[in-house]
Formats: structure tokens, C-alpha cells, sequence
């Protein structure tokens, strides 16, 4: 395959290539795909990773934003002729749309100025996608897969870990890109809970108690759920009002989240 022709990477798109082929087999190795899966890919780029699944699954759809991008993807995988390119804002995509012979299976290295909106946007499409492989900045990876008590855990670990199972698989380093990040990625996979292990009644209510539970990571609980949770409200729920939000694990925001929607 052919990748010499001439594109500028474009920042606005987060475009960092991916270009070194030890990195690019792991990452097909951790996806394990399988002929006639569904996989998603978004931001395919010129194909990078996208040749390594579809040599295997034989069919593909990818959502790429940048449309200068799509004639060189086109002529890279010029031999696989079931590649769907969907010329889109992974934003916006409707992705139930892919799902009418069953759930999909979503991978991307992706442009690092969108990966946490982009990953919620994904998350609405939970019960349709059975997981999803990424390449994001490290740091954005350990908030996802931190755990209770770890420094970098926060509000996307609660949301993301809500919904998924989170595995933080390997790191990569700037090196294996072109331009280079300045910063070392990592992949990282997400797989939705087929049996959901708490269910949060409101998942809006989950959302703001999750946003002022954090609101400030060095107060107790008692302080950032000031005027909406009483001592006697943590009572009822046992959880100790003098411990910080960074103690609580997913079912105790979820326990926290439901208390608040019966008292509404
Ligand atoms: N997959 C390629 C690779 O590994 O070499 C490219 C990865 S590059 C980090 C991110 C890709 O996402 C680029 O192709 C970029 O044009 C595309 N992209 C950026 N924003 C997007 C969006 N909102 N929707 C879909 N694709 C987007």
C-alpha cells in the first residue's frame, strides 16, 4: 500500500498518522477481528489502521470528517471494494444506523482535541456497539480506567467505567506518528456491560451528581453536596459525608444519584 501521497496533517482535525507498523499489528492484534464482523472506524485518515482490519473482515465503515483525505483512502484500499466511507462528523453520526444486522464493534485512533465528547457521543450508542478499541492521549486513558482512590480519578472514570469495562491495554509514544504528538498515547478498550451492574434511575441525575460530587476534589462529600444531601441523607445511604468524592466507586454515585431522584 501506497501512503507517499502529499497531505499537510491538519491540526484543526487532530491529524497525527500513524506510521509504524509494529505498533499498527498490536493494535490489530488487541481488536482480534473476525471476517464479517462490523467494524466502525472513525477518523480512518489514509487507512492506516484500516487495511490491517479489513484485510480480515473484508467489509468496513468509516466516518472520516476531513473530505481531501477520502480519494487517498480510496486509492490505498483500492482492493477492498466493501468499504463503506461515510464523509461525516463522528459528532453527529447517527451510529444505530450501522446496526441493522446486529451490533457493531468500534475502533479509532482518535483526534485527540474531540476524544472525551467524542467517547460520550459514542456511550448513547452503548447497547448497539460490542466495544470499542482506542488510541488516545495517556492521560486520557488513566482518567478512564483510573480506579477509586487513584489521583486521576474524576468524572469521566465514574461515567466511562458506568458504562464499560475499561482496559488500559499499551502505551505508544510520539515516535510512531507523523507529525509526533507532543504528549505519549495508549490504547485503551471499552467494552459496555451486556447486564448493566447498577443502573442509575436518571442518567442526567447520575451525570450532576457525579459534576458536584467532584466540584472539588480536595472537600468531603458533606461540603460539595452542601444544600442537596444532608447527614442523614448519607446515613441512609452509608457512605461517610467526611470522606472526598475521590473514595466513592461507581455504585455508590449511582446509589447517590437515585437517593437524589426520590427526593425530587
Ligand atoms: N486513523 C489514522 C491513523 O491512525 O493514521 C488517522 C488518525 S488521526 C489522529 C485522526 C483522524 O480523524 C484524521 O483522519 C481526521 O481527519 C479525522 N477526524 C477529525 N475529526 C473528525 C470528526 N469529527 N469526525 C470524523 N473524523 C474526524
Amino acid at each position: 500500500m501506497s501512503k507517499s501521497q502529499p497531505h499537510k496533517a491538519r491540526k484543526r482535525f487532530g491529524q497525527n498518522f500513524l506510521h509504524d507498523a509494529g505498533i499498527i499489528r498490536r493494535i490489530v492484534a488487541c481488536i482480534a477481528p473476525k471476517e464479517g464482523q462490523r467494524i466502525v472506524e472513525i477518523g480512518p485518515g489514509k487507512g492506516a489502521l484500516t487495511e490491517g482490519i479489513i484485510s480480515v473482515t473484508k467489509r468496513m465503515d468509516v466516518v472520516e470528517l476531513d473530505r481531501d483525505l477520502i480519494p487517498i483512502l480510496r486509492v490505498n484500499l483500492f482492493r477492498y471494494p466493501d468499504l463503506v466511507v461515510h464523509e461525516a462528523d463522528a459528532m453527529k453520526f447517527d451510529f444505530s444506523t450501522l446496526t441493522d444486522q446486529g451490533n457493531i464493534r468500534v475502533v479509532g485512533n482518535l483526534p485527540y482535541n474531540i476524544s472525551t465528547p467524542l467517547i460520550f457521543h459514542l456511550l448513547s450508542f452503548n447497547n448497539h456497539i460490542d466495544d470499542m478499541h482506542f488510541m488516545l492521549q495517556k492521560e486520557v486513558v488513566d482518567r478512564l480506567a483510573a480506579r477509586p482512590g487513584d489521583s486521576l480519578y474524576g468524572r469521566l472514570s465514574v461515567m466511562a467505567q458506568y458504562f464499560c469495562q475499561v482496559d488500559n491495554l499499551f502505551i505508544v509514544g510520539p515516535e510512531s506518528f507523523d507529525p509526533p504528538p507532543k504528549v505519549d498515547s495508549a490504547i485503551v478498550r471499552m467494552t459496555p456491560h451486556k447486564t448493566m451492574p447498577y443502573v442509575a434511575h436518571n442518567l442526567k441525575q447520575l451525570e450532576d451528581s457525579v459534576r458536584i460530587g467532584f466540584q472539588q476534589r480536595r472537600k468531603t462529600l458533606r461540603n460539595n453536596y452542601k444544600g442537596v444531601l444532608s447527614d442523614g441523607d448519607f446515613e441512609q445511604l452509608g457512605i461517610d459525608p467526611s470522606l472526598r468524592p475521590e473514595r466513592l466507586d461507581v455504585k455508590d454515585f449511582v446509589n447517590i444519584a437515585n437517593h437524589i431522584s426520590k427526593k425530587d
